[in-house]
């Protein structure tokens, strides 16, 4: 299960490490820096600025001005999605050495970096550099003698706040719409991967971003995080991470100016196999829709229902493809599974191992640390968990798959149904009508059938219950960035 292949490629030098205000790379105000690590050793990767209120305050400041006074937002649509067309080809010149940082920084598989996540991230800037130039209001009749129309205008200062999973897609997929609408920003990514999205910020620079439009606070969230969910001059937070973090920002916002904020939260999702399924296929969906990145993924099957029909067969086919899942060095092409991002992660998916464990369920394959040093776990599959079981509602993410034996439609719609989270569930059978109405009974924002993780930049993606609200990707995504305005004037003597 544990690969020995080592890496091959040169690592880079770490360029940029410093906070990035009004087109500068500049120190913190207090001078303090924090640690990001190699999730494969342990070991220090750079010390970076450490920003905090102080620094929020200025990179507001800037971000201020850009929108108040600068150029960006009055350019037109067409002028702005040139210059973010040359971002995304600047991505593209930059894209090993952004894999290269994206993996050290974050433990996820080099290949995938290379040909997903960073081509996945000049996508999203040419997707909405071609809609900066579509975004239009309506003409309205009105009634008696007035007509009227909307604006779609900029909605402002953006804060946007993203989590450590996958870095490099948060970042333009929050940016890349902000900057269409004409929107200045100040983005804090997190701590355990600051180093891409200041990258990102000297590619932002050198493609022609004027000053002040994209600033970068690296930093924790409790302070620099809070300090954007609670400024004054802040017009809106765009937030993906937990649950437990989602319901402070509000909190912030409510206390401050009441700034709209959407919230792309955690998940506990179901992936539901009926008996009619091809189980071979079933279980291949089954180990990517955990396994994939580390089980750091915010729709993680990690609750899966097989019918009793297939659920022997299921459970002796999976155990042993399993073993063909490749956990290791992430910059080694073999491996399918790299180091989870930090200590804290680490420790937390153990403890739940040990929860599931302890609360009865049966370890079915996996649920230990691999190698000597580094944060690896072992691919782990828990078989006879019941419901009221801690590894069946809390939002583990990490390796660890739930597996659990259904009878009816019925009930296993109920079942899937059982959770504070409604993110995404996937459904795996050859009836369509069972497909369409469990589509229709599962309450989540993404239902895949017969595939799972299967992501297009123009679906919107987004949760419903404390997964939280508002939606990123597609059209739909351009909307958080914009408010609408009406306006009505009198018509004299017209004749409808
Ligand atoms: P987290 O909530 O701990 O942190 C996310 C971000 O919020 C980080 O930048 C962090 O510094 C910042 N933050 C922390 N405290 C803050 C505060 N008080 N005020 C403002 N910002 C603060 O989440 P995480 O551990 O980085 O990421 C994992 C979580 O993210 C999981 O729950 C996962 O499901 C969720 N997630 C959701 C989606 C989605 O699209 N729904 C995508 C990826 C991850």
């Amino acid at each position: 299960m544990a690969s020995n292949g080592s890496s091959v490629l040169k690592l880079p030098e770490i360029k940029f490490t410093k906070l990035f205000i009004n087109g500068s790379f500049v120190d913190s105000i207090s001078g303090k820096t924090f640690e990001t690590r190699d999730p494969r050793t342990g070991e220090v990767i750079a010390e970076v600025a450490e920003g905090d209120k102080q620094d929020v305050d200025l990179a507001v400041k800037a971000a201020r001005e850009a929108f108040d006074y600068g150029k960006w937002p009055r350019k037109s649509g067409f002028e702005r999605g040139r210059i973010m067309m040359k971002f995304a080809d600047l991505i593209d010149e930059h894209q090993e050495e952004l894999a290269i940082l994206e993996s050290l920084d974050s433990g996820k598989l080099f290949l995938h970096n290379k040909v997903i996540d960073i081509p996945g991230a000049a996508h999203s800037l040419r997707y909405y550099a071609g809609a900066a130039d579509k975004i239009h209001g309506e003409t309205l009749k009105c009634s008696g003698e007035f007509q009227g129309y909307t604006l779609k205008e900029p909605i402002g200062v953006v804060g946007h706040i993203i989590p450590w999973n996958f870095p490099s897609v948060m970042f333009l997929s929050k940016v890349a719409p902000a900057l269409a609408a004409g929107c200045t920003m100040i983005v804090k990514p997190a701590e355990q991967t600051p180093l891409t999205a200041l990258y990102y910020a000297n590619l932002a620079k050198e493609a022609g971003i004027p000053d002040g439009v994209l600033n970068v606070i690296t930093g924790f969230g409790s302070t620099a995080g809070a300090a954007l969910c609670s400024h004054m001059n802040v017009d809106a937070i765009s937030f993906t991470g937990s649950t437990e973090v989602g319901r402070l920002v509000m909190e912030a916002s409510a206390r401050s100016n009441l700034k709209p904020v959407s919230l792309e939260l955690g998940g506990k999702s179901p992936l539901i196999i009926f008996n009619d399924a091809d189980v071979n296929m079933a279980i291949n969906v089954a180990i990517q829709a955990i396994f994939y990145n580390k089980g750091e993924i915010c729709i993680a099957a990690s609750r899966v229902f097989v019918h009793e029909g297939i659920y022997d067969e299921f459970i002796k086919k999976i155990t042993e493809s399993v073993k063909d899942w490749v956990v290791g060095d992430p910059f080694d092409s073999n491996v399918n599974q790299g180091p989870q991002v930090d200590k804290k992660q680490f420790e937390k998916i153990l403890r739940y191992i040990e929860y599931g464990k302890r609360d009865g369920a049966t370890l079915l394959t996996g649920g230990k640390p691999c190698g000597k040093k580094g944060y690896f776990i072992e691919p782990t599959i828990f078989t006879d968990v019941k419901e009221d079981m801690v590894i069946a509602r809390d939002e583990i993410f990490g390796p660890v798959m739930s597996l659990m034996k259904f009878k009816t439609i019925e009930e296993v719609i109920e079942k899937a149904n059982n959770t504070i989270y409604g993110l995404a569930a996937g459904i795996i059978t050859n009836d369509l009508n069972i497909a369409n109405r469990v589509s229709r009974s599962i309450r989540a924002g993404i239902i895949w059938i017969n595939c799972y993780t299967a992501f297009d930049r123009d679906c919107p993606y987004g949760g419903y219950k404390m997964s939280g609200f508002g939606r990123d990707l597609g059209l739909h995504a351009l909307e958080k960035y914009l408010q609408e305005k009406s306006v009505i004037t009198p018509i004299y003597g017209s004749p409808w």
